[in-house]
């Protein structure tokens, strides 16, 4: 599903304070894998997120995702992919304000290529079986501002796969729930991997990592 091979990164690049953040990581994740990245702050979690997400791109390597070179390609096809390969999971859950729990789920949909866009009646059938899927579709009209942070979460999940994403990414997705809500997200990505899913999770949290089938710890921009 993804396969890294020697990805450098290097923050401001050919100035004064070039940082090089990760130093050659490799690394190869199958179809249907649970994985945890873990390591202290400044390790360089976020950074090999954010290139695994085509938010970031690298200085030097190769990655693959699905088939397919990332580093190679435009920022817009680079879009492309995030919307049509990855569901991302945040911290902060990084809902839309003032948009209910079903428009939220909706965003990916409508933002997808008009090749594979579908119409809107279809559109709002998808998202709800999504929010049915995580046990909130008694809440798709509320707005998700009036929903508790484990709600806020699922909604954010229901958004992530409703694209049917090759892989999910979670940047610390229960950095901001209380122990037993985290319990009851991770029941929820474990869910969603016994479906098939490939899921990859970054935390700093021993009791996440624990849940994930395979734990990948990162040290000054290497893998440890
Ligand atoms: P983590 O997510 O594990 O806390 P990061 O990936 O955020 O670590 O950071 C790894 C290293 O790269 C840190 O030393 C950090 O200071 C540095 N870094 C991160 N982002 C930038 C940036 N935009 N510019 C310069 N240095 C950065």
């Amino acid at each position: 599903m993804i396969r890294l091979k020697d990805i450098v990164k290097i923050y401001n690049k050919g100035k004064s304070n070039a940082y090089e953040a990760l130093h050659g990581i490799s690394l190869e994740i199958r179809d249907g894998e649970m994985t945890a990245i873990i390591g202290t702050s400044g390790a360089g979690k976020s950074t090999l997120l954010h290139i695994l997400a085509c938010i970031d791109g690298y200085d030097s390597g190769e990655y693959i995702i699905d088939g397919g070179e990332v580093g190679k390609i435009s920022e817009r096809q680079m879009a492309q992919v995030r919307n049509e390969k990855i569901g991302m999971v945040m911290q902060d859950f990084a809902l839309v304000e003032g948009f209910t729990a079903l428009d939220n789920v909706m965003i990916p949909l409508d933002f997808a290529s008009r090749k594979h866009r579908r119409n809107r009646k279809e559109r709002r059938k998808k998202a709800l079986e999504m929010l049915e899927l995580m046990g909130m579709a008694e809440y798709a009209q509320k707005q998700t501002n009036n929903l508790s942070g484990g709600q806020k979460q699922r909604v954010a999940i229901a958004r992530a796969i409703v694209n049917d994403p090759a892989i999910i990414l979670a940047d610390e997705p229960t950095g901001a729930l209380d122990s037993a809500t985290t319990k009851e997200i991770m029941k929820v990505f474990r869910n969603l991997n016994k479906q098939g899913r490939t899921i990859i999770i970054v935390t700093h949290d021993p009791a996440v990592a624990e849940e994930c089938g395979r734990v990948i710890r990162i040290e000054d921009g290497r893998i440890v």
